[in-house]
């Protein structure tokens, strides 16, 4: 063991270290940008199976965005390095889940878990399920939604908020199409909660990256029948007439946070109107406009008039 003398100097010296040290101009950077370069291809969205023109991971999203993708219109805000890096993330921790789910199944005869199942939605539709529990000897069917989220957003989602909506769609549109007995959400988060938090609050140790949101049949076919109907209109109207220039920058009807008949009014800035009879009745402020692909095209197309 070092002595205390020995000890003591070091620490000494790294006082400085802890000072407000600035990290490295991105140009002096040995390591981070050759990483990044790795992650730095912009790539489209997977071929959909021919007959399809939807998926159920856009379940929730803007019908203008949802109306490009299916036109095949290529990304004016490609995504980035960083997003590239954020997903890659999501892609690590359901990579991670594999041999617990295969541990799982061994340990318990009772249980049939299929996983990345493919189902048709609606007419034009089509998803990749996370997961599907059988419990045969019960005649039950789970399906299971799963969605890695970072640290602010798990604490928000557990604190009240519950999983975002278009999770809860995404999930409902699955547990619909087959038929599932249950709908679980189950939220994996990629930075923990602090114990001391965590215990504060009355979550238990499972709890502190992770949790489960659970619905039944009465709560996620309704929401799967209105979203159905939702992506089918948008996709006839952009592939048939009046085309893409029909389809409105409008959310979900059951969006908690946009209500049914708002629009955006800016897509540079997200900011949605909601007026009825001519009449300003509310207003507020879209994130998904800066997230979204399609926006340079979509403020574009705006200022012609569509
Ligand atoms: S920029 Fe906003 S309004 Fe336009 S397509 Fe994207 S999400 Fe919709």
């Amino acid at each position: 063991m070092l002595s205390p003398a020995f000890i003591m100097p070091i620490r000494k010296e790294l006082i400085w270290m802890a000072r407000d040290i600035p990290p490295v101009q991105a140009g002096s950077r040995l390591v981070l940008n050759r990483i990044g370069d790795y992650f730095g291809h912009d790539t489209d969205a997977p071929p959909i199976p021919s007959g399809t023109r939807w998926r159920g991971s856009q379940a929730g999203s803007c019908a203008k965005q949802i109306a490009y993708a299916t036109m095949g219109h290529e990304s004016s805000n490609p995504i980035t390095p960083a997003d590239h890096w954020r997903m890659g993330l999501g892609s690590i921790v359901h990579t991670h889940l594999s041999p617990a789910i295969e541990r799982w199944v061994a340990n318990d005869p009772d249980v049939v878990i299929h996983e990345e199942m493919e189902t048709h939605l609606g007419e034009h539709g089509f998803g990749h399920i996370d997961m599907v529990v059988e419990l045969p000897n019960d005649d039950k069917k789970i399906v299971v939604e799963l969605k890695t989220i970072n640290g602010t957003g798990f604490k928000r989602s557990i604190q009240g908020e519950g999983p975002r909506h278009s999770a809860l769609l995404q999930g409902s549109l699955y547990a619909n199409a087959l038929d599932a007995d249950l709908l679980v959400i189950c939220y994996l988060a990629v930075e923990l909660l602090s114990p001391g938090w965590a215990e504060a609050k009355g979550f238990d140790n499972y709890g502190r990256f992770g949790a489960e949101w659970h619905y039944t049949p009465d709560e996620f076919i309704p929401l799967a029948k209105q979203e159905i109907e939702r992506m089918e209109w948008i996709t006839k109207t952009a592939h048939g007439v009046p085309g893409i220039e029909g389809v409105p920058r409008s959310f979900s009807e059951s969006d908690p946070d946009i209500p049914d008949g708002a629009e955006i009014a800016d897509p540079a800035t997200g900011i949605w109107h909601h007026s009825i009879n001519g009449d300003l009745i509310g207003k507020g402020k879209a994130w998904q406009c800066n997230y979204c692909r399609y926006q340079d095209r979509c403020v574009d197309d705006y200022h012609k008039g569509f």
